[in-house]
């Protein structure tokens, strides 16, 4: 993955990153609130969907890719179909969070380490299998006993053993393309 060298890098240069990393042209989004209004999780972020937006036009790089909405984006893409200009805005929460990946800009506790646990499941059987995730996410971060309450209900939905998929080599590239090296 290219480094982009940030010392004389300009406001448009921010929209223009974005715009390579995920196809989407911010230009066009007018500030009318509607994937906020629609966003199930901003009352857990510390900028709203719609102001992210706008911090790309703006040019404020730091400000976007430190924030915590970045990291708790569920990409359950309400955003996307309620936007009236059509951008693909969990794309480019998408686009931000694997730009603040590469440049190691973590700003949740343990999403690292969740995020890896579901990318290795990922590259390894070409799809996600929860236990291994849930193993892995919960030695590493230290928390043993996270949803042990949930046990018994969850277990049962869960498969045992890994479902491996024809093209796991080729999920296995696009995430190496996309977040770069591990
Ligand atoms: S994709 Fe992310 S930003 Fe968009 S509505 Fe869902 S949680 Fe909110
Ligand atoms: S819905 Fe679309 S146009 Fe409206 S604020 Fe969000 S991104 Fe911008």
């Amino acid at each position: 993955m290219e480094t982009i060298d940030l010392t004389s890098y300009t406001r448009q240069d921010f929209a223009a990153e974005v715009r390579q990393a995920t196809g989407e042209d911010i230009s066009r989004c007018y500030q009318c609130g509607n994937c906020t209004a629609g966003c199930p999780y901003t009352q857990f972020f510390d900028y709203p969907v719609s102001q992210i937006m706008r911090m790309i036009q703006a040019g404020q790089r730091e400000k976007a890719l430190n924030s915590h909405a970045v990291w708790l984006c569920a990409t359950c893409e309400t955003c996307t179909t309620r936007c009236p200009c059509e951008i693909d805005v969990a794309e480019v929460m998408d686009g931000l969070r694997n730009i603040a990946y590469r440049e190691k800009r973590f700003t949740e506790k343990d999403i690292r380490t969740f995020y890896e646990a579901f990318l290795t499941s990922l590259k390894r059987h070409g799809r996600v299998f929860e236990l291994e995730i849930i193993a892995r996410y919960n030695l590493r971060s230290g928390h043993l006993l996270t949803d042990a309450d949930l046990g018994s209900k969850v277990m049962k939905q869960l498969h045992f053993l890994p479902k491996r998929i024809k093209g796991k080599d080729d999920i296995a590239r696009i995430i190496k393309r996309f977040i770069g090296k591990k």
